[in-house]
């Protein structure tokens, strides 16, 4: 189960082409993504953390499980690491409902009304567009892999990696927004990005809170009463 190779899924990739050491070379490095993005994630979400919804920090420590498993398995092409990689997505699949998808919420969820937000229509167009380029990546490597040696790029799995990484977390911060808008409206949460809110493309998305708190709101009120 340990033993490199002992996987029977073996991706495009020449194996140990590069290092004595590493099976899959450019699929283990294209991992890079799950372990760089989440701390920022986790610094980005605090406020929402604080007042919202501190669930939401698990599923950005999730997705670097995600990546040290996934970093393993192609480095070894073990079945251990296939499982684990397997089981890491599962994992992540199941927090994201749990947190976000309560029995009891469903129907509720379905019923809201339209979105007219542009920033958020824009961001779940581009979270739809990277998911389904992500599918064609992996579906090429898996069966027209000898079509893409043959034009010398055996890497679709490693952009697989990438795109998937990237629609993953955008879907994660949209879900998150909803939330935030049907729970705490008067937090006025907003879809943000960093490092400015002039890089909407390349920027990364998360859900800022401006509006003014309950207890302060309670409190205008009461002086306006006195
Ligand atoms: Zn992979």
């Amino acid at each position: 189960m340990l033993k490199p190779g002992s996987s029977p899924v073996d991706w495009c990739e020449s194996n140990y082409l590069y290092s004595p050491f590493i099976a899959e070379y450019v699929n283990t490095f294209s991992n890079v993504l799950f372990f760089a993005l989440p701390p920022i994630l986790m610094w980005l979400f605090r406020p929402y953390g604080q007042v919202f919804n501190q669930g939401v920090h698990i599923i950005w420590g999730m997705l670097i499980v995600v990546g040290i498993c996934s970093a393993y398995f192609h480095a070894t092409l073990s079945l251990l690491g296939q499982l684990l990689d397997e089981l890491a997505i599962l994992w992540v699949v199941a927090t994201a409902f749990a947190l976000w998808f309560p029995a009891r919420y469903l129907p509720n969820y379905f019923r809201r009304k339209r979105c007219t937000n542009s920033r958020v229509l824009r961001l779940g167009a581009r979270c739809g567009s990277i998911w389904i380029l992500a599918v064609f990546c992996w579906v090429n490597d898996r069966m027209f892999c000898d079509t893409w040696s043959y034009l010398n790029f055996p890497y679709l799995h490693a952009i697989w990696h990438i795109l998937i990484f990237i629609a993953a977390y955008t879907a994660c911060v949209l879900f998150a927004f909803f939330d935030a808008e049907n729970k705490i409206p008067e937090k006025n949460p907003e879809l943000k990005f960093w490092p400015s809110d002039n890089y909407e493309f390349l920027g990364v998305p998360y859900v800022g809170l401006s509006g003014i708190s309950w207890e302060m709101d309670h409190v205008i009120k009461k002086q306006h009463l006195i």
